[in-house]
């Protein structure tokens, strides 16, 4: 596959298997700049700065997907992830890049403070060197879920997986706002975007859209009331 524009060149870009839940974190940079972000850094801290500093990158940020341990440590529903954001401000100089819609959720999570934050909305750009990360804002498994498209990549959290979506029954999930995010919002994508989900829960860690708008059921369903009735509401 050829990805030959010039500003793709100076894209860092690498996906890291973290945890016992099979999720995916992301380290996004400038080759020049040599500056990179976190893609929701909850388990295994260390381990991918770490791999940052090897790579001779200075982590500056986390972006977070959505306000769930398993992407960004802390606690929730009795269920305790060590490490994650907190970890990571303890070790870097780094901001926390969350949705307008889901910072008073983090901060409940994880505990981090309103000064470690940026709030953003979507349509938001973040630049390293010459790499724009653009937020997407895409509610449905939670208020505030964004993912993040940088060129023709799309990280998308717990939002869509390989053959897969996030789950609408968990409280904070709202599944019509799932439908439009994966219908309206995501439709708008074209077939040459990889998916780069957050957890490896299909046959593969990456597919493309193209691929995804043909194998993957939740992505077929064209109307709001078949979505309604396969999601149990
Ligand atoms: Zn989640």
């Amino acid at each position: 596959m050829s990805m030959s524009s010039e500003a793709n060149s100076d894209l860092y870009f690498r996906q890291v298997p973290v945890g016992p839940m099979a999720n995916f974190a992301y380290l996004i940079g400038s080759r020049t700049t040599r500056d990179c972000v976190i893609v929701d850094p909850a388990w295994e801290v260390p381990k991918l700065l770490e791999l940052a500093r090897a790579d001779d990158m200075t982590v500056t940020g986390a972006l977070v997907t959505h306000y769930h341990p398993d992407h960004v440590g802390g606690g929730m529903f009795g269920f305790e992830v060590p490490g994650g954001v907190t970890e990571l401000l303890t070790h870097a100089n780094a901001k926390i890049h969350v949705n307008k819609h889901e910072a008073d959720g983090l901060k409940q999570v994880t505990g981090v403070g309103e000064t470690d934050l940026v709030r953003h909305d979507g349509g938001d750009i973040i630049t390293l060197g010459e790499v724009a990360i653009e937020l997407i804002h895409t509610p449905g498994h939670t208020p505030g879920s964004q993912c993040f498209l940088v060129r023709e990549r799309l990280v998308a959290g717990d939002t869509l997986f390989v053959d897969g979506c996030g789950r609408v029954d968990l409280p904070g999930a709202d599944p019509e706002a799932m439908f439009r995010t994966l219908s309206d919002t995501l439709g708008k994508l074209v077939d040459d975007v990889t998916l780069f989900p957050g957890h490896d829960y299909g046959s593969k860690p990456t597919s493309t859209m193209r691929e995804q708008r043909k194998t993957n059921m939740y992505l077929k369903i064209r109307s709001l009331s078949d979505w309604m009735r396969l999601m149990g509401a």
